[in-house]
């Protein structure tokens, strides 16, 4: 059987190594991204590089995008609409507003496209080690077109409803893991304080009621676990300012709901202080720095 035409737009730290996981799949691959490294990276990865996005949708089955935010990706989905053929299938994959998301669907509807969200879960290594969780809104029968592809750049896809509800579902996820970072981020610092090892309480925590994926697997000192930031100067991974946005998200979805969720309250001021400290494009594991008061992104004491 032959493989779906796809256009891959927004080739970042998750779009890139996504794009490439297709590519080597076989997918005829038309990728597209306004930086020209990210581009290049593409291109060496085995995808044609096209030269803007309705370049690369013109000829494709399938449109999935991956974008900062859910204003670029109406943006992006518009001019796209304008040229693709009805029955083309747009997946979204960016974090993005489920205003934006339900708009997003409603668009493609209008021009006889199907459509899904389908954010993500797995950060960059995952997107790299094609391990990621996709949590998809959208019609049933449509869900199981993406399928076969979805998992050729993750491990698992849940269908979790009608149009928006992958944007719900992620971020309620993110909501938590922004939360279980503050977490092991303080019990590592307390622990240090006290005098212990950063490895003992890698080892003790791991093998203890604590362990989260925060801890061990995206550890925010480094050492314990090679492949996270921490080892790399905090360089994104999964950028504050991303985590920034999916954390307002979060607020803006429980005050549209009337549910309390206070310490995802405090995790957005916790963020926030720490971008505005210099930690907006490093990344979010970066707010252990911020909470012991040490490196880029300190604390200021009062
Ligand atoms: P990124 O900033 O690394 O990548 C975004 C890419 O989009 C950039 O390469 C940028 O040049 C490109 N872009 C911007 N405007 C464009 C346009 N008009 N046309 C084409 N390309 C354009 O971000 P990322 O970390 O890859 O995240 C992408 C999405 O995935 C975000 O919505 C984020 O919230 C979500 N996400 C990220 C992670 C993570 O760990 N990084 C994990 C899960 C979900």
């Amino acid at each position: 059987m032959t493989q779906p035409s796809i256009a891959f737009i927004g080739l970042g730290n998750m779009g890139g190594p996504m794009c490439a996981n297709l590519a080597k799949a076989g997918f005829p691959v038309a990728a597209y991204d306004v930086s020209k490294a990210a581009c290049e990276a593409a291109r060496e990865a085995g995808a044609a590089v096209a030269a803007s996005s309705t370049d690369a949708a013109k000829a494709a089955e399938v449109v999935i995008t991956m974008l900062p935010s859910g204003k670029l990706v109406l943006e992006v989905l518009s001019s796209v609409l304008a040229i693709v053929r009805p029955g083309t299938l747009l997946i979204d994959c960016s974090t993005i507003d489920g205003a934006s998301a339900r708009k997003a669907h409603e668009m493609a509807a209008a021009k006889g496209a199907a459509s899904l969200d389908a954010p993500v879960s797995g950060g960059a290594g995952g997107a790299k080690a094609g391990t990621l969780t996709f949590m998809v809104g959208g019609k049933a029968e449509v869900f199981q077109r993406a399928e076969p592809i979805l998992l050729k750049m993750g491990k698992k896809a849940f269908h979790c409803g009608g149009a928006g509800a992958g944007q719900s579902a992620k971020i309620c996820n993110n909501m938590l893991l922004a939360i279980s970072m503050i977490g092991v981020s303080e019990a590592l610092t307390l622990g240090e304080k006290l005098g212990l090892d950063h490895k003992v309480m890698f080892d003790v925590m791991t093998a203890s009621s604590g362990r989260c994926w925060s801890l061990d697997t995206y550890c925010p000192v480094p050492g314990p676990v090679p492949g996270a930031p921490s080892n790399n100067g905090y360089k994104p991974g999964f950028a504050t300012a991303l985590m920034l946005k999916d954390v307002r998200l979060a607020q803006e979805a429980a005050a549209g709901a009337g549910v309390a969720i206070p310490l995802g309250e405090a995790a957005e001021r916790l963020y926030a202080a720490y971008a505005e400290a210099g930690g907006n494009d490093m990344d979010f594991s970066g707010i252990i720095n911020y909470l012991r008061g040490t490196g880029r992104g300190k604390r200021e004491m009062t």
